[in-house]
């Protein structure tokens, strides 16, 4: 979602640019209704964002009830399909917090929050197993995660600048306009990384639900119960990358109506 000062401003440019009454090229017009659809997109991923939030929360409640048949424990669960796998590298701790979870592959250690890790119970095994996912693709060298990985760096020195170079872009529009286009290609940096997290994500997940089944950890009634939390989950990244993609587009169209 757009926020800070450089947004605003740019609103601002955007509505002084926008042609008034008739005789416009038609090209304007076409402009007005490329602005407006992304309007539309932003109001229905804020939509979109605020019901895949409650439906994941509901979902994971519902699941943090229904016990796993071996009794095992999130940490548990994880130690077990690493083992499996034959990664003997990768220790799992606990962390505070909820939704807490990550691996991190610097340190080599899965982190399951305190919900995850001492629990026995679906909801809890499909995160763990999840987060051991990621390890599998770290170790097998899985490209949509090299790429986002390398991406990281990036992502944080650009998101730390990416507000003030909008900012100066937009106030030296008249001197330098290329200073938006860089302040835009920045922007386009946490896109891209949004869109790379995608692939990540849902792999991850499969190979969760894929491991816990063909372990038995999961049976035919807990197995869709699993299926259907990470499915929300995932969900959200969708939901962060098109938040992000039509920001992207808000910013290029309001650069190219101002290049004008
Ligand atoms: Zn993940």
């Amino acid at each position: 979602m757009p926020q800070g000062a450089a947004y605003l401003l740019l609103k601002r440019v955007l509505r002084d640019n926008v042609p008034r009454g008739q005789g416009y090229p038609l090209r304007s017009l076409e402009e007005q209704n490329f602005k407006k659809m992304i309007w539309v997109i932003f109001i229905a991923v804020m939509l979109a964002s605020y019901i895949v939030q409650a439906k994941l929360t509901k979902k994971f409640e519902e699941f943090s009830q229904v016990p796993l048949q071996g009794g095992l424990t999130g940490a548990e669960v994880a130690r077990r399909m690493l083992r499996q796998n034959a990664v003997s590298d990768v220790t799992v701790e606990s962390v505070g917090g909820t939704l807490t979870d990550h691996y991190n592959p610097l340190r080599k250690t899965v982190n399951l929050s305190e919900g995850v890790y001492g629990q026995a119970n679906v909801a809890a095994a499909a995160v763990a197993a999840h987060e051991c996912g990621h390890v599998l693709q770290h170790s097998q060298g899985y490209l949509p995660l090299t790429i986002r990985t390398a991406l990281v760096p990036v992502v944080n020195f650009s998101n730390k600048i990416v507000q003030w170079v909008l900012l100066l872009g937009i106030i030296l529009i008249n001197i330098t306009p290329a200073l938006l286009w860089v302040g835009i290609a920045l922007f386009a940096m946490s896109t891209l990384f949004s869109l790379v997290t995608l692939p990540v994500e849902i792999n991850a997940s499969r190979r969760a639900v894929q491991w816990l089944d063909g372990a038995g950890i999961v049976n035919y009634e807990t197995k869709p119960m699993a299926e259907e939390a990470l499915k929300w989950a995932a969900y959200t990244y969708v939901i962060a990358a098109l938040g992000s993609l039509a920001t992207l587009l808000y910013y290029i169209a309001a650069a190219r109506s101002n290049s004008r």
